[in-house]
């Protein structure tokens, strides 16, 4: 049954990675959670399993962010069970590899579908939805500043993300709500190694003064940050979170 007294979050793509550890962090922190999937059941059933485990509330819900019906459901969802809606991380996203080739429009086109298309429809919702005092965090990644051959998709669909990031934040002028983003370098999930040679691994892992690849739990302490009191003053910007890779 909803109980309006607890705030409640939205995470995407929380059945794996950054949005699992996130979604965990974000019940630690008190908040009733949404754990959105796209395909994976049992993945976000566990997230939902892990954070009641520790005394938290959660629900798990099927949702393909590019599907503006899907996302209508999903923000439905929400309200219906936890009464209200104050933090949403859009953390679902897809990385594949592919030069820029007339051939690979259709890599283009799904990238764009979920990161792009993804991240307006959900950051739409959140618009019309999030109470007084919420916040919106979208995440992008520091892969921009690097311009690596091959990641055009993915890098064409995390500069937009950046975009829709900022206007957000100003067409939400009176309301206290903030508009950010979340900028990760490389982070161990099955985004980042699938694909990779353990040698691509280690020279990416080497990219920052760190010397070591970024751990989910280490971006979900971010969006935490941002999601809770101590971040109120932050609207508009994007936290590059990368251990130093510049
Ligand atoms: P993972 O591949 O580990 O997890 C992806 C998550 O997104 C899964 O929960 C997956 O659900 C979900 N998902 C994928 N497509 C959709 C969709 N269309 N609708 C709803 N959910 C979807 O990714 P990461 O945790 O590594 O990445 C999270 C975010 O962080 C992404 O936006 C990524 O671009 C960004 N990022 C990641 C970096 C990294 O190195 N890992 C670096 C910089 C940014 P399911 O399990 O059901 O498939």
């Amino acid at each position: 049954m909803a109980n309006p007294a607890q705030k409640a979050a939205l995470v995407t793509g929380a059945s794996r990675g950054i949005g699992r550890a996130t979604a965990l962090k974000l019940a630690a922190d008190g908040f009733a959670v949404v754990v959105n999937y796209a395909g994976n059941t049992s993945l976000a059933e566990q997230t939902v399993a892990d954070i009641e485990t520790l005394g938290g509330r959660a629900l798990a819900v099927q949702a393909d962010i590019g599907d503006m019906e899907a996302v209508e459901r999903l923000f439905a969802q929400i309200l219906e069970t936890f009464g209200r809606i104050d933090v949403v991380v859009n953390s679902a996203g897809i990385m594949q590899m592919a030069k820029i080739a007339t051939d690979n429009i259709g890599m283009l086109d799904k990238t764009l579908s979920t990161n792009l298309r993804g991240s307006w429809l959900v950051m739409a919702k959140a618009a019309e939805t999030v109470s007084e005092d919420g916040r919106i965090i979208a995440l992008s990644s520091s892969v921009l500043g690097k311009s690596f051959p091959g990641y055009g998709a993915y890098i064409a669909s995390k500069a937009g993300v950046e975009g829709l990031v900022k206007v957000l934040a100003n067409e939400l002028r009176g309301r206290n709500i903030a508009v950010n983003a979340v900028a990760p370098g490389p982070v161990a999930t099955e985004l980042f190694f699938e694909g990779k040679s353990e040698e691509q691994v280690a020279s990416i892992a080497n990219l920052a003064p760190f010397e070591r690849l970024g751990q989910p739990a280490e971006i979900a302490d971010v969006v935490s940050f941002l999601a809770g009191p101590k971040g109120r003053w932050v609207n508009g910007q994007i936290l590059r979170v990368n251990g130093g890779m510049v």
